[in-house]
């Protein structure tokens, strides 16, 4: 099969913030960029970012930027990198400054500087009274940043290819990464875009789950072509459950809403945040809220008929500061708890939000693998940021307000570093014909007008018969066996009925066999990506035998420092685990050492 081709100096999967953000950097010195979304890159995820993005600006409280490097430690419950946080934390303020001359329209206080309210986990002098850190546009401060980034990009002329489908990535014999087979939705035919260097900005995952804030389009596609390319996922035990996502619908309500003063109560009308975290009270780590709302619920004390959520007051902030600062919260309530948040509190659970864990990268963006005896390299031409990477700045727990820090910092780390490699290495290397014909054997398969032979592994006899039922069983067998709490129980039955699922997607066929704009087909390449990020999540938990921030094990209820200061990758081939020690030697700094995490 002879297929078009297309070269660029540089390809990015993904445009979202990071995505976009490195785009920038690279269009800036003048190479050739290809961007490749398979949604109009204004609908990224990243557009849905509401409450802000953290730098210690100081407009509103005392803040420095190493305070902010504190508490993103204290956060992560002590997994994170410190050198990557320290940078990133650096970073921050140059970086705000930035979107504010790209044009981001940031709300402004009196004074005409940035407006910043107080988010979860933040402290002024390490520890102390409560910071105002997180900058922002109201509630729509992605939207924001997204328009501004998207149209700098246009100006830049940056080549877009819009609705276009990553399937997999290219390497040549030696490993390097030389572009990935792509799929243009609309025509339903697939193009190589050849690149001496690739970044994965594909976004998070949180699709794997029931009950998701995230977009239908965040099903970690490149976190599993990573996996699929021989390369580990690391700490995808750790994924973040939001305290307050609109009960039974999973829509987020951002955690600005208890930085402007609103507050969580309980069936009883109790203001239960301040038997878990005395301090912080509604605004300590989301992982300890989240654990709290769920403990409240399972020992009677919920709210409603069937006693299953709990409420979120903000009626008291009155109607003006609601409309000035919160106006998108007050719509998502109308519409998808039909209440007004003016008037009633809003019924609240955890949301499937966040994944702190993915495609393991140092601070500059650059794909790092194991390369045996506990030593580590560089995939040569890879990079990855924003959600689907691990730099690791968020280890055990992200903080609110510091993904689109996260996406914006490294995305542009990545772009630099991107632009010396080209200069090192300027010329197209040639690609290998086995890893072409294995990325296209994946798009065929999903385009065979025959019934399944048992081609694929050993397909199983599906019981149910289309991706959509077995999506749902899938989603459904994370949430129940791998969330907010989590067991050996239902970690390894979890494992269990995602082998078997996985064996019935393989059996399942495709009515639906016209090329153009094949919806069906893209929801099959989709779930396959998502059962491998799945397996990922539920043998990462099984393997870790502690209670480190998100991940909450009740059968092994203690954080254990001793055994556990250290990252886990798990590699598909053979669904294998193997562990990596926690960087925790800042670049300029003397490191924070464990202590008990209490708000
Ligand atoms: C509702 C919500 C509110 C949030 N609020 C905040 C907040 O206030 N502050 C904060 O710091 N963080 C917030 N977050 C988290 C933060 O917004 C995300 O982590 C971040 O925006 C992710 O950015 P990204 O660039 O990594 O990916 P995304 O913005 O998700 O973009 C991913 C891109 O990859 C593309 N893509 C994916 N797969 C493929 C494929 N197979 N082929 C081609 N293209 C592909 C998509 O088309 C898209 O362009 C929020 C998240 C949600 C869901």
């Amino acid at each position: 099969m002879t297929l078009p081709r297309r070269r660029f100096d540089t390809l990015i999967i993904g445009a979202g913030g990071a995505g976009l953000n490195a785009a920038l950097q690279l269009a800036g010195s003048g190479l050739r960029v290809a961007v490749v979304s398979k949604v109009f890159p204004t609908r990224s995820h990243t557009v849905a970012a509401q409450g802000g993005v953290n730098a210690a600006l100081a407009n509103v409280l005392p803040d420095t930027w190493h305070w902010h490097m504190f508490d993103t430690v204290k956060g992560s419950d002590y997994l994170g990198d410190q050198d990557a946080i320290e940078f990133m934390c650096r970073e921050a303020i140059p970086t705000v400054y930035d979107l504010e001359h790209m044009g981001v329209p940031f709300s402004r206080l009196d004074s005409g500087k940035i407006y910043q309210r107080a988010f979860g986990g933040q402290s002024q002098d390490f520890g102390g009274p409560q910071a105002a850190r997180t900058c922002a546009a109201a509630d729509r401060t992605g939207h924001a940043i997204l328009h501004a980034l998207y149209q700098q990009n246009i100006r830049a002329r940056t080549h877009f290819f819009d609705e276009y489908f990553a399937i997999d990535l290219l390497r040549d014999d030696e490993g390097a990464v030389l572009g990935a087979l792509v799929l243009e939705i609309e025509s339903g035919e697939p193009l190589l875009i050849e690149a001496k260097t690739t970044l994965i900005a594909t976004g998070g995952c949180g699709q794997v789950f029931r009950t998701t804030s995230n977009a239908r389009i965040n099903t970690g596609d490149g976190m599993a072509m990573a996996l699929r390319a021989g390369i580990p996922l690391q700490d995808m035990e750790f994924f973040q459950f939001h305290p307050t996502g609109i009960a039974g619908k999973g829509k987020l309500i951002t955690e600005g809403v208890r930085g402007e003063g609103g507050y969580l109560i309980n069936g009883e009308g109790e203001r239960f945040m301040e038997r878990y975290a005395p301090n912080a009270r509604d605004l300590a780590g989301r992982d300890v809220v989240a654990r709290a709302i769920v403990t409240e619920i399972m020992e009677g004390r919920g709210c409603g008929i069937n006693k299953d959520y709990v409420l979120l007051r903000v009626d008291h902030l009155g109607e003006e500061l609601i409309a000035s600062r919160l106006p998108g919260i007050r719509e998502s309530a109308r519409i998808f708890a039909g209440i007004d948040p003016v008037l009633e509190p809003i019924p609240v659970f955890p949301t499937a939000h966040y994944s702190m864990g993915g495609i393991p990268t140092d601070r500059f963006g650059r794909v790092v693998a194991p390369a045996g005896e506990g030593a580590e390299e560089v995939v040569p031409g890879l990079y990855a940021a924003g959600e689907c990477a691990c730099a690791s700045v968020h280890g055990a727990n992200r903080l609110g307000g510091n993904s689109l820090l996260d996406i914006l910092v490294f995305g542009r780390a990545a772009g630099k570093d991107i632009v010396e490699y080209i200069k090192e290495n300027p010329h197209h290397r040639p690609m290998s014909e086995a890893s072409l014909d294995q990325a296209l054997s994946r798009l065929l398969y999903w385009a065979q007008t025959e019934k399944k032979p048992s081609g694929k592994g050993k397909a199983k006899p599906a019981k149910v018969t289309s991706v959509r039922e077995l999506r749902e069983e899938f989603r459904k067998v994370m949430e129940d066996h791998a969330g907010v709490f989590r067991t050996h129980k239902t970690l390894s039955e979890g494992v269990k009925l995602l082998k078997s699922i996985r064996k019935q997607l393989a059996g399942i066929h495709l009515k639906d066999h016209s090329k153009v704009f094949n919806v069906a087909r893209i929801e099959a390449l989709e779930l396959e990506n998502m059962i491998d990020v799945g397996m990922a999540i539920a043998t990462s938990a099984l393997g870790r035998k502690e209670s480190r921030g998100a991940h909450s094990r009740p059968d092994f209820a203690a954080r254990d420092d001793r055994q556990w200061m250290k990252h886990s990758l798990y590699f598909k081939e053979k669904d294998r685990l193997e562990y990596k020690p926690v960087r925790s030697k800042p670049m300029t700094v003397k490191s924070f050492p464990p202590m008990e995490r209490t708000y």
